[in-house]
């Protein structure tokens, strides 16, 4: 119960980081400098009314100083990385793993809320998380008593990083080349390109973390979430065209936390 509690805490505050990085990132400022400032008024935000929730709460959703409206999406960011945080300990303990994953775990909330709303995956979290993600797979290698390096785990997140990556790229360019070439049918919003190559990078993060298994999980689980938000999309909206990264997220976290009764059931 405590260890939960302070999971949630502790997620909460790491998400109302995750939030400045969602709005700074995509205009290519600094997340750490300077402070917090509403995005409205440019007034600096104090400390306390920077506390999540509860800082939303005493000002009732709306700014000290503009009284413009917070957006809710502040919340839903700290509530989510909160119960990602909970979920994520639960499942791996305070454990190495523990903390890969919350890293990785962070890195997919950004890249999803900055898809969402900008339509990019910015470098930052697409590339700067493939070497995060390299980087923490070698280290988990190292034994330090006796000293000796097992690879496994580097080589696995190369492999995932090449798949995930190559995977997307090839389909992206079959379907355009079915559809595009071989069907002639007219461009969508002007694009004869169906995939991003922010998607391309973003599942080849994905692989340096998961390594290959994951990777190849996480492909074949993103179009099933993609169709239904897709198809409600098309009838809603009359749009064609949705972002693909909130789709490899949730199947990357589908993998992380189910891929071997995933693989036990598919391979019994
Ligand atoms: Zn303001």
């Amino acid at each position: 119960m405590l260890a939960n509690i302070l999971s949630f805490i502790f997620g909460s505050i790491v998400g109302s980081f995750l939030n400045v990085c969602i709005y700074r990132l995509p205009q290519s400022k600094s997340v750490v400098w300077p402070g917090s400032h509403c995005p409205k008024c440019e007034k600096r935000i104090p400390w306390y009314d920077n506390i999540p929730y509860i800082g939303f709460i005493m000002l009732k959703g709306k700014c000290r100083f503009c009284k413009k409206n917070i957006s809710l999406l502040y919340i839903i960011v700290e509530l989510i990385t909160a119960l990602m945080f909970i979920a994520l300990y639960n499942h791996f303990g305070l454990t190495y793993d523990f903390c890969v994953y919350t890293v990785f775990a962070c890195a997919l909330i950004v890249a999803t809320f900055i898809d969402i709303y900008h339509r990019i995956i910015p470098y930052e979290i697409s590339v700067g998380g493939m070497i995060v993600g390299l980087l923490l797979n070698i280290i988990k290698g190292f034994n330090l008593n006796p000293f000796s390096w097992n690879y496994a785990a580097g080589v696995n997140s190369v492999i995932g990083l090449l798949l995930g990556g190559g995977l997307i790229y090839l389909s992206g360019k079959i379907f355009d080349l079915v559809y595009f070439k071989l069907l002639k049918k007219p461009p969508i919003q002007g694009e004869t390109e169906s995939m991003g190559g922010g998607d391309v990078l973003l599942l080849a993060m994905i692989g340096s973390f998961l390594g290959w298994p994951g990777a190849l999980l996480t492909f074949f689980i993103a179009p099933f979430f993609g169709a239904v938000v897709g198809i409600i999309n098309l009838l809603v909206k009359k749009d064609h065209t949705i972002p693909y990264g909130p789709f490899l997220a949730i199947g990357a976290l589908v993998s992380l936390f189910w891929s071997n009764k995933i693989i036990r059931i598919l391979l019994p």
